[in-house]
């Protein structure tokens, strides 16, 4: 188990919500106000267990100003960034900008992004770098496809993805890093995969960030499963020794639903 109960890690738990293009700013504000307050009921600790949400762009704003005027322990992330700092990039939205908001977190490399925008490692290893340029913590997922997984390559394609992610990075860059573990036949169908198998690629991560950046930093990076995560089977994925969080889409968007994965230690003790 890898709560911060749990004095063999001390990596806190990070629960973290993929609003996708779902929730406009009326409709973001009202479901974070719900999510709070659902929260706060629970009495839940923001320090021992995170919790962050991705809202749209143009609803990061709403957000991270009930956020802030409302003292609420919750943070935001962008769900994409520019490689780039500024300039003549139509459509594209910057770091500097996300962080200006307030944001500390912003997805990388959702296989969204990569399969319907064809985004490649490299492009996302720039983005990785564009995120740190301006101290925002990236959440780069990796993951493999239904293919993959049945000619069973998916731990080496997934290590392959993450070694292109994070090439260049620095010790502490991968030591603050989380990575999500998306296999992409699990979003959004349904389909979940089970804990061994979350925890058979969160522990071969943990491994190649050891060889590529040294023992001492591979146990201080967080590591999520994301996948048709609910308050269900969030715990038991939880409980996995390397699993130090989950990203959650469809479930997300239903606040009473979200704030019962944040209890998952409650659950786990009962
Ligand atoms: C996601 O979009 O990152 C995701 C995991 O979605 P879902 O939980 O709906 O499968």
């Amino acid at each position: 188990m890898n709560t911060s109960a749990n004095s063999s890690s001390n990596r806190t738990p990070l629960i973290a919500g993929n609003w996708k293009m779902n929730m406009d700013h009326v409709q973001g504000s009202s479901l974070l106000q719900h999510l709070a307050e659902a929260l706060s009921e629970a009495k839940h600790d923001y320090d021992r267990v995170e919790v962050a949400v991705f809202p749209p762009f143009t609803s990061l704003s709403a957000v991270q100003t009930l956020i802030q005027d409302d003292g609420l322990g919750l943070v935001s992330g962008g769900q994409d960034l520019s490689p780039f700092d500024s300039g003549a990039y139509t459509g594209d939205v910057s770091g500097r900008f996300l962080a200006r908001l307030g944001c500390k977190y912003v997805l990388v490399g959702h296989s969204e992004r990569r399969t319907i925008h064809g985004e490649t490692d490299e492009i996302l290893n720039a983005k990785v770098k564009a995120a740190y340029r301006q101290a925002l913590t990236p959440v780069l997922c990796v993951g493999e496809g239904l293919d993959i997984r049945r000619a069973g390559t998916h731990v080496q394609h997934t290590l392959a993805q993450l070694r292109a992610s994070v090439d260049g990075l620095t010790t502490d860059q991968a030591a603050g890093l989380v990575v999500a573990y998306e296999p992409v036949w699990a979003i959004g169908t349904g389909e979940v995969a089970g804990p061994e198998d979350a925890q058979e690629m969160c522990g071969a991560i943990r491994a190649e960030l050891a060889g590529l950046f040294g023992q001492d930093v591979a146990p201080k990076t967080r590591l999520l499963y994301g996948g048709s995560v609910k308050a269900s089977n969030a715990p038991s994925m939880l409980h996995e020794t390397d699993v130090d969080g989950v990203l959650v889409g469809g479930a997300s968007l239903d606040a009473d639903e979200f704030a019962s994965i944040a209890g998952f230690e409650r659950q786990l003790a009962g």
